[in-house]
């Protein structure tokens, strides 16, 4: 048998694929823009989803995530953790949604998290966010959604993590460049609020823009507080070029290393046929290739746990 078809066999004899990271409420809505914004730059895209989210009835809503939810299945997903939309716009139109699919799904697992496109710093955003927040598995948070040098927003995040008992998946150092350095402080963070073992890193790209010395201060970081990461390959490959000077690399997150220091990675789809992503179709054994092929990853076992049980340890469903 050839090697992926063997890799394919083994993750189904596993339980099939985890996606541990998606906006499924978001789910093939690219034709919702037209063409010249699908190019835009991913800040400028937190704000053009609103029109769908305005636009938006709780019933749209679950027609949207029952239909992802069908193309997962197809493609050997049982279990997928997806962000949801919360703020002054959507209000709870998408997670009340979610919440119903949930329920009314028997033939896959869906765990939620709250995306917080709108950062969690205002104070009515705030209060709409707590008010809805039993209502999530797990809290979810984009750091860079907030302008906040003093590292607010993850204090605010972190307190709701201890709080209300739940695990915390972040968006960091998606942007693949260095001036970011949001993995290292998320670990710091994680040792300061004593949520070691609970929070879980989406993205972490720029890790790999950096020289060697950090990357390895991070990973020793990162390893004490038991931050585990979920790598979505496709999701920053298209990365505008860029002109800074930058050890050599590609823009997928180091998972190589990642594992050579002993840290959990799991594997996630990102978007689906949106404006982000107008062709990805959620296909985790694209998504797995593209990682193996990226970070030299030959080992079966190994690419069968990031593809299924790593995923329900950061989902923390193992
Ligand atoms: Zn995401």
């Amino acid at each position: 048998m050839k090697r992926l078809e063997k890799l394919y066999k083994n993750i189904m004899r596993n339980g099939g694929f985890v996606n541990a990271h998606a906006h499924l409420d978001r789910a093939n809505t690219v034709d919702y823009f037209p063409d010249w914004e699908q190019y835009k730059f991913l800040k400028e895209k937190w704000k053009l989803v609103d029109r769908i989210k305005r636009g938006a009835t709780k019933e749209s809503y679950k027609t949207r995530i029952h239909e992802a939810l069908d193309d997962q299945i197809k493609m050997g997903v049982t279990a997928v953790m997806s962000f949801i939309d919360i703020d002054d716009v959507v209000d709870t139109k998408a997670i009340d949604a979610a919440r119903e699919v949930k329920q009314e799904r028997k033939d896959i697992k869906l765990l939620t998290a709250c995306q917080t496109l709108k950062g969690v710093i205002n104070p009515g955003i705030q209060a709409i966010i707590i008010e809805n927040i039993e209502k999530f598995d797990i809290i979810g948070s984009l750091p860079s959604a907030d302008r906040d040098p003093n590292s607010h927003h993850l204090d605010i995040v972190m307190g709701w993590a201890k709080e209300y008992g739940k695990r915390l998946h972040v968006h960091v150092d998606q942007l693949n460049t260095p001036e970011e350095r949001e993995t290292e402080l998320l670990a710091r963070k994680t040792m300061q609020h004593g949520l070691e073992g609970q929070v879980t890193a989406v993205h972490g790209i720029s890790i790999a823009s950096h020289k060697k010395s950090y990357r390895e201060e991070v990973y020793k970081m990162c390893n004490d507080a038991g931050v585990s990461f979920i790598t979505c390959p496709s999701a920053w490959i298209d990365h505008p070029r860029r002109e800074d000077l930058v050890p050599s690399h590609n823009a997928v997150t180091p998972v190589d290393e990642l594992l050579e220091w002993d840290l959990t990675v799991a594997i996630g789809s990102d978007n689906i046929h949106d404006i982000y992503k107008p062709y990805c179709n959620g296909d985790m054994m694209f998504e797995l290739r593209l990682l193996l092929e990226s970070c030299k990853l030959y080992i079966p076992d190994t690419l069968m746990h990031i593809a299924t049980t790593n995923g329900k340890k950061v989902l923390g469903i193992l």
